[in-house]
């Protein structure tokens, strides 16, 4: 393994809300954070309140909560609209029976009602549970099963994924015509309050909020109380159902005014969608919770429009992911020149491990630093980051946020000293970590198998200087003739290559050395898929990283297998090179 840690980009943005990190470390404490929210003097809890409300009644009335836009609608509401719609959502649900605890599905495409009708279940104390739209009717139907949904909000176009039929504590599938703003014409208003026929699972959701009162009591609720129910990605396994509570605020908040370093002038882009976490504990509660502008930009992503966005918006803080980072790259610096992207102030980078080439890169043509940032549905909220505050080392996660400890440990819960590779580990509990898998204790059991740490599936090492290096899934490690290899160290060099677009690198078993190193790439423009090529990239690894590093196999391939949230799927290329069962693909690409 190689540890480079030689490589440093300073920093180049002094004023930060952390200031130094060693000293904001020494400093913290947790309950000075809890002292921040409204409930520390009323008692009252809730998350969607601290978010919304405390602003709207606290000078913030009419600052722009959400700038929406995709290529049909723009609009933008303020904190007191957002008060209100999401007032008239907890009515609609509550006029329905619902009510605390209840889980309620969202499945619709990024537009304002999804934002309203997600603040509104927050409001009556029930639990969200967010669907990426891509979902074919397998993924919705076991989603809905494994959490006993009473409602679903949907768009008549994807309620056909829904299958009521079978489903039988699924009571409403709420229509949402996504095309159009609340306050069209409503399409039921002829049926009483939208509501078709009795026995019928379908409402109109206009004709219920057209109906419904901009004022509700909110539900009060405990911090350990539900919030919401994320569904992992998928790139190991089949996804499990994470459970996260209000307490959660408490990180969510705090991790973005230091980590996304947020501050009351800042319009903050957020791209990820709220079918995964990062989509609301970044891109719902941490922004509004710190009271900011939030860009939400429907409609697909090309690096024209991303870059129009932030150009239109004057977008200051940027949450992206490396997928994404490599796509932008891969359209090149002359995408980048036609825009004006000077409104940049801050660039962050989660969900797979962050290429150091990509980080040059955005540091060559953005003139930022891309600060790469760890995390997982499972912890709620950002644990490993870098911050602006803080010099960076391309390919390092960064490091523990004050207020949480991270190590590497091995399987008996032994610390390692730096530089060893090992099981990278947090100490629990922090306040955003999940409480429980949905009706899987045992999976919850497996995470926190070594008593006082939590066991998060990663492999790292940490340098001597506590930077966190991430290695790879710890079922990717690859072992070969004796040497632990991370494939994302691998993968990494290679895209260094000028030919490689993507690499996906795994260990295939081999008689003499144990594994040996495959790797899957697909090839940027205009390169062609020839042997010299596959010897030439294999040279390149070895002189650059090490000759036992160096796949032994290459294939080419057009695209690489991804979740639909972008992460190449390592599980899927192990199975067809082995010829086995791919598992559960309900997140994969088309
Ligand atoms: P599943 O748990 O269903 O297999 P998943 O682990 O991809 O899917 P997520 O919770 O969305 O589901 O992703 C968390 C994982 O993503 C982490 O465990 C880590 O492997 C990877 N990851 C996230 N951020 C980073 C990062 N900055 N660097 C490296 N890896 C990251
Ligand atoms: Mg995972």
């Amino acid at each position: 393994m190689e540890k480079n840690t030689a490589e440093i980009i300073g920093v180049e943005v002094q004023q930060s809300n952390l200031g130094s990190y060693e000293e904001a470390r020494l400093a913290f404490d947790w309950t000075d954070e809890e002292k921040r929210f409204s409930w520390h003097e009323t008692g009252q809890l809730n998350l969607a309140y601290e978010a919304i409300d405390r602003h709207a009644k606290s000078g913030l009335a009419d600052k722009i909560a959400l700038l929406y836009s995709d290529p049909e609608r723009e609009e933008s509401y303020t904190f007191e609209q957002m008060r209100q719609e999401s007032n008239r959502a907890a009515n609609m649900l509550r006029g329905l029976g619902i009510g605390k605890g209840d889980r309620v599905f969202i499945f619709m495409p990024r537009t304002p009602e999804l934002y309203f009708t997600l603040l509104g279940i927050v409001k009556i104390g029930a639990i969200a549970g967010p669907l990426f739209e891509a979902f074919m009717e397998t993924a919705v139907r076991d989603r809905l099963k494994d959490s006993g949904a009473v409602a679903i909000v949907t768009t008549p176009t994807l309620a056909e994924r829904v299958p009521a039929h079978e489903l039988p504590e699924l009571k409403h599938v709420i229509l949402v015509d996504a095309s159009k703003p609340v306050e069209k014409e409503a399409a039921g208003a002829e049926t009483d309050k939208g509501l078709l026929p009795e026995d019928s699972p379908f409402a109109d959701f206009h004709a219920l909020m057209h109906e419904a009162s901009t004022e509700a009591d909110i539900e009060w609720v405990e911090r350990e109380d539900g919030l919401i129910l994320h569904y992992t990605s998928g790139s190991t396994g089949k996804p499990k159902g994470v459970y996260h509570v209000h307490g959660a605020m408490v990180q969510q908040a705090y991790t973005g005014r230091i980590v996304l370093d947020l501050q009351p002038d800042d319009v903050y882009w957020c791209t990820a969608d709220p079918g995964w976490v990062t989509g609301t504990s970044y891109g719902i509660f941490a922004p509004w919770l710190n009271g900011v502008t939030n860009v939400i930009r429907g409609g697909r992503f090309s690096p024209q429009d991303w870059y129009e966005t932030i150009q239109r918006n004057k977008v200051t803080v940027w949450y992206s992911a490396p997928t994404a980072f490599r796509m932008l790259m891969g359209a090149g610096d002359e995408a980048v020149k036609q825009y004006d992207l000077s409104s940049l102030r801050h660039v962050l980078s989660v969900g797979e491990p962050l290429n150091p080439e990509v980080i040059r890169w955005g540091h060559r043509v953005y003139e930022r630093r891309i600060h790469d940032t760890w995390w997982m549905t499972e912890t709620g909220a950002q644990l490993i980051c870098n911050y602006p505050s803080m010099d960076l080392r391309p390919g390092s996660m960064g490091k523990p946020i004050p207020g949480v400890e991270a190590a590497i440990v091995d399987d008996q819960g032994n610390i390692l000293p730096p530089l060893r590779m090992g099981n990278l580990a947090i100490r629990t509990p922090w306040p955003s970590m999940m409480r429980k898998i949905w009706n899987n204790p045992a999976k919850y059991e497996e995470y926190v198998r070594i008593p006082g740490w939590y066991i998060s599936g990663d492999s790292a090492y940490m340098d001597e200087d506590g930077y966190f290096w991430f290695q790879g899934r710890i079922d990717d490690v690859i072992n070969t003739s004796g040497e632990r290899v991370g494939p994302f160290e691998v993968e990494s060099k290679l895209v260094e290559h000028p030919a490689v677009a993507e690499a996906g690198v795994i260990g295939k078993p081999d008689p003499v050395r144990g594994e040996v190193i495959k790797a899957f790439i697909s090839l940027r423009e205009g390169y062609e898929a020839t042997d010299e090529l596959k010897a030439e990239i294999t040279k390149f690894v070895k002189e650059g990283l090490s000759a036992h590093a160096a796949p032994r196999e290459i294939e080419f391939k057009d695209k690489l297998p991804k979740t639909r949230s972008g992460k190449i799927m390592r599980r899927v290329l192990k199975a067809w090179e082995l010829k086995l069962p791919a598992g559960d693909l309900s997140t994969i690409e088309d």
